[in-house]
């Protein structure tokens, strides 16, 4: 990693006089707040052509800056040039990354520049090496790199074909402009497809910013954990049964392969818009969007250059396109055109850094039409995951952005679209990210997949939560009980404004499919504590058995407040049974009964376990299948029984044999024992 940093101070030198030009042109250009004066170079930055090796002076190396800004309008035409990181809008200041002659500018044009002294030791330092690393980014393993996180995801999709789809969506810039490989961008795509749509949608985009690391494996994460849990955890299972879940973990993998050397690369690698200095080539692509473009830095050497033109870079055609193929547009052309309440499809772009949950509109200061219904959704992101949660271009927010991804999607499609910004670096500590950013956001994310049906309706309403159901296995007919919790109090804007919390009135629940599809039944429950006239409530229901198919069933429970939102469900399993295995464990050569042993039964998605008694008995209640028994016991060998098939209304029976496994290759061992007892 440092030979990479010291090759971009290098450049930094080498092009210093181009470097020194553009930016004082910039800084002239520059709208009234920066104040207009003779500009020379600051004395800090003169020493510049005579640094003694080894010892570098104050000024003459990039560093981590703190821009302290006069208003908002100052903060928006600072952010549109700067290389910003992160506002600190209480105290008035930026972060941003300041190379020396932009250092100089600004203290030349009057601002008060402060000096991160952490954030400056961590960009010009070299990264302590790690030993025996096995994988990952160079010092940070735990993120992969494009090649590792597109071999993985394409080996998920290989594995569960019936849940994952890795399809090619488009080309990176390098791979167009045919000099150099470059890459192909892809998306994962995850659903149920014995499951017909179709299926409301949800989009995950990772990493449209080359050096924000933990973005691409967040996204990766996610998608392995919900193929995991499939089968497993009932909400994972039925959310990939009706929703299609589309995950874009890598969105420009040319500056990612930058970022992965070390460099803090946030475009693209294009370079041939007119910036000669090869560490700051590239089309910022979170500008590049058509929706609003424009606005955006015109300098190409700018970390926020727009591009040429709206949409230049492949890699945004590449991700508007596979939008607008996954989205309808529901939306109408002007600024101010509403989308429809009941319309579909949620759009997440992950950032970092500065734990954020950011909401359209950020080309301009005035909220979108539905703004109201943007923000109630982004207070549930932040009740999870604990962000700050603002519209982008809302004074005190962030600042304005024009050509952006978010903007874009909701303002072309009518998709309600956000950004997280994960966080607290773009180097992101790995313990942080394990311990902290992936806990906190994968509920979130969750949620996001629920809200993706009616995302500008379900979020105003109740969660549903611990839907239990008692028992769980049951044969046909056998009385069930459902409860769960009905919560309308699960929003957090973290300092900007409260969501209106509204009593329970109203839960129900549905059998082996939400209550949207067609021809399904709801049924009521009632609140445990006799009346609804709380913003949390317990509910439950008798649930009918009779004549349900054997087999795993789920049970949908949703809520509806006072004023008739209806929250998303949440779902628990029911297992039906029908038939049964029993047998007695006994030792292989006396023939005698053992007791205490663990018999675990696997399959069709049931997991059970029993311990025998003194007659070496057990019996499982099952549905009709395929199971494998597998029976352990100390002092004896460990064996597995495969397939044992059970038939609907009879009962397999099915005897263990275990052999000893002392007496023929530890018989000193067990003798010493028994004398020391
Ligand atoms: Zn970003």
């Amino acid at each position: 990693m440092s030979f990479v940093k010291l090759a971009v101070q290098v450049y930094c030198v080498s092009y210093y006089h181009v470097l020194n030009l553009l930016l004082v042109a910039l800084i002239l250009t520059a709208p009234s707040a920066v104040r207009p004066g003779p500009v020379a170079h600051a004395s800090e930055s003169v020493g510049l052509r005579s640094v003694p090796a080894g010892s570098v002076p104050v000024g003459s190396v990039p560093v981590v800056g703190r821009v302290f800004f006069a208003d908002p309008a100052d903060l928006d035409r600072l952010a549109a040039r700067l290389d910003v990181w992160h506002v600190v809008h209480d105290a008035g200041y930026l972060v941003a990354l300041l190379h020396p002659d932009e250092r100089a500018a600004l203290l030349q044009a009057g601002y008060r520049v402060e000096i991160d002294e952490a954030r400056t030791a961590r960009l010009n330092q070299p990264e302590p090496p790690l030993v025996q690393q096995a994988g990952g980014i160079p010092s940070y393993p735990c993120y992969r790199t494009v090649e590792e996180t597109y071999a993985d995801l394409a080996q998920l999709a290989a594995g569960h074909p019936d849940l994952a789809t890795w399809t090619d969506i488009g080309d990176s810039w390098e791979k167009v402009s045919g000099d150099l490989p470059g890459y192909a961008l892809y998306a994962l795509v995850l659903t149920n497809r014995a499951r017909p749509g179709p299926k409301p949608k949800f989009v995950l985009m990772g990493a449209i910013h080359a050096r924000e690391l933990t973005t691409a494996e967040l996204a990766a994460r996610f998608a392995e954990y919900l193929v995991a849990s499939y089968g497993i955890d009932p909400d994972v299972t039925w959310l990939l049964d009706d929703f299609e879940v589309h995950i874009l973990p890598m969105a420009n993998p040319d500056g990612r392969k930058r970022a992965e050397a070390g460099e803090y690369w946030r475009k693209n690698t294009d370079d041939d818009d007119g910036c000669t200095i090869p560490s700051y080539y590239g089309t910022d692509l979170n500008r590049n969007s058509s929706f609003h473009w424009g606005g955006a830095s015109t300098n190409p050497c700018s970390q926020t250059y727009q591009g040429p033109s709206a949409v230049s870079e492949p890699e945004t055609q590449a991700i508007q396109d596979y939008l607008a193929a996954v989205f309808p547009d529901q939306r109408g052309p002007g600024d101010e055109d509403p989308t429809p309440d009941d319309a579909m499809g949620l759009f997440i772009s992950l950032h970092s850094f500065g734990e954020l949950v950011l909401f359209p509109y950020g080309f301009r200061s005035a909220p979108s039409s539905n703004d109201a219904q943007l923000e109630t959704l982004g207070r549930k992101f932040g009740f999870f995951n604990g962000y700050e949660v603002c519209r982008s271009g809302e004074p005190g927010c962030i600042y304005t952005t024009t050509g952006t991804t978010d903007d874009w999607a909701y303002g072309e499609l009518g998709v309600a679209a956000y950004t997280f910004e994960l966080g607290w670096d773009f180097f992101e500590d790995c313990s942080f990210f394990e311990d902290t950013i992936v806990p906190a956001n994968f509920p979130a994310l969750l949620y996001a997949i629920k809200a993706a049906r009616r995302p500008y309706q379900t979020p105003a309403g109740p969660e549903a939560l611990d839907v239990v159901a008692t028992p769980s296995f049951v044969f046909a007919g056998a009385p069930v009980t459902v409860t769960a919790a009905i919560d309308d109090t699960r929003y957090d804007s973290h300092g900007w404004g409260d969501e209106p919390v509204q009593t329970i009135a109203d839960a129900r629940y549905t059998v082996d499919a939400p209550s949207w599809i067609t021809g399904t039944v709801s049924h009521p429950t009632s609140p445990t504590d006799g009346a609804f006239d709380a913003p949390v409530e317990t509910v439950q229901a008798a649930v009918d058995t009779t004549g349900w198919a054997p087999g795993r069933h789920i049970l949908y429970v949703e809520g509806q407040d006072a004023e008739g939102h209806r929250g998303v469900p949440a779902a628990v399993f029911l297992w039906i049974l029908d038939s049964a295995i029993q047998g007695t464990a006994r030792e292989g050569d006396s023939g005698l009964p053992v007791k205490g042993v663990t018999v675990h039964l696997s399959g069709n998605g049931l997991e059970q376990e029993q311990i025998t008694g003194p007659d070496g008995h057990y019996a499982f209640a099952v549905f009709t299948g395929t199971y494998t028994l597998a029976p352990s016991a100390p002092g004896y060998f460990s064996t597995v029984l495969t397939p044992v098939v059970a038939l609907s209304g009879i009962t397999t029976t099915q005897d263990i044999v275990l052999w000893p496994g002392y007496r023929h290759y530890l018989p000193l061992v067990v003798k010493a024992k028994s004398v020391g007892v």
